[in-house]
């Protein structure tokens, strides 16, 4: 059995800040990297709002740079996924498939997966021109005329991104009003690749038979008309889902299913903290979710100082 004094689940922005701290204050951290390592960031392409890089910096040059420099004092990582966890007494258990992890303290910065739409065709058509993820898929679909789903700053990124592709990208949100931030929205206004279809819900996708994507069945949400939009890809840019299934009954989340903290880290669980997108529905940026994973760090110290350790 492998024992810690303290374990870290997830590999984004938070976790490798996390490692960092809790390796300069050696404590030996292992990090459960999860089955998207790397997080949102790794997914991502020019990240032009972490200070400390005037000129922009690759998402997923950031994200490694964050592991070396959390590896260089001492942080070890594994590729393995918590399937489950028992809090209700210290050490807590983590099951990591047939192996279990005991450890005094857990920081959990498990972050927030991809959002889908949950339309009849859609997970026929992952991988065959359904997808969360621009920088991965959006090169298969050079040349052609592409559709993004969403209106916050991610569907405007990942159209941004797709029209070094694409032909045509079209920005289909449900409201006439954008959650996107303004120099986000205006950059994607500026693009001459981009046209926008608003007031409009994605009710399916085509063709499942085919196994490629054809196109999308509309409706006009102000006049209830339905019709069918032609496109060789559907990427989907609606937000993300926070990964806290494992705490169920555990730990309190709220009812989107982001984990409950006060004073920003502590979970209702003495020495369980949570930081990141898994916890924080408001902010939800890089430099927060590294924030937050340093405050979780330190409580980590000041736990086990406490404690005796
Ligand atoms: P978000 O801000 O929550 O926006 C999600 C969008 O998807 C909203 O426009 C929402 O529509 C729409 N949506 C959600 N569920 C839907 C559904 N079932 N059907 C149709 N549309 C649906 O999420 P996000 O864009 O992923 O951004 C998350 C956070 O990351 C934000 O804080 C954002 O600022 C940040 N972020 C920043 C950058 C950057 O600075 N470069 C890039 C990406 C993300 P409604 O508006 O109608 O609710």
């Amino acid at each position: 059995m492998d024992r810690r004094d303290v374990v870290i689940i997830g590999s984004g922005c938070a976790g490798h800040t996390a490692a960092l701290y809790t390796a300069r204050a050696k404590l030996n951290p292992l990090v459960l990297e999860g089955h998207e390592p790397g997080g949102q960031l790794s997914l991502t392409t020019l990240v032009e709002n972490f200070p400390g890089f005037p000129d922009g910096i690759q998402g997923p040059e950031l994200i490694a740079n964050m592991r070396r420099q959390a590896e260089r004092f001492g942080a070890e990582y594994k590729l393995a996924h918590v399937t489950a966890a028992d809090l209700s007494k210290r050490p807590f258990t983590l099951q990591v498939g047939k192996d279990a992890v005991e450890t005094q303290t857990l920081i959990i910065a498990s972050g927030a997966s991809a959002r889908w739409l949950g339309l009849p065709n859609e997970q026929a058509l992952i991988g065959h021109g359904v997808s969360s993820c621009a920088t991965c898929d959006g090169f298969f679909f050079s040349g052609k005329e592409i559709s993004v789903i969403g209106g916050g700053d991610s569907a405007m990124e990942e159209a941004l991104f797709l029209t070094r592709f694409a032909t045509k990208v079209t920005l289909i949100h449900r409201r006439e009003e954008f959650r996107a931030s303004k120099i986000m929205l205006e950059r994607a206004q500026k693009n001459e690749k981009i046209q926008f279809l608003t007031n409009t819900i994605v009710e399916d996708v085509y063709d499942a038979s085919q196994r490629e994507v054809t196109g999308l069945k509309l409706r006009e949400v102000n006049n209830g008309k339905s019709w069918n939009f032609p496109t060789s890809a559907m990427f989907l840019g609606i937000g993300h889902i926070p990964n806290a299934k494992i705490f169920e009954g555990q730990l309190d989340t709220d009812q989107d299913g982001y984990l409950e903290t006060t004073n920003f880290i502590f979970t209702k669980v003495p020495g369980v903290y949570a930081c990141g997108d898994v916890q924080d529905r408001r902010y939800r940026q890089a430099i927060t979710a590294a924030g937050s994973g340093c405050m979780a760090a330190l409580e980590v110290e000041k736990f086990l100082e406490d404690q005796g350790h």
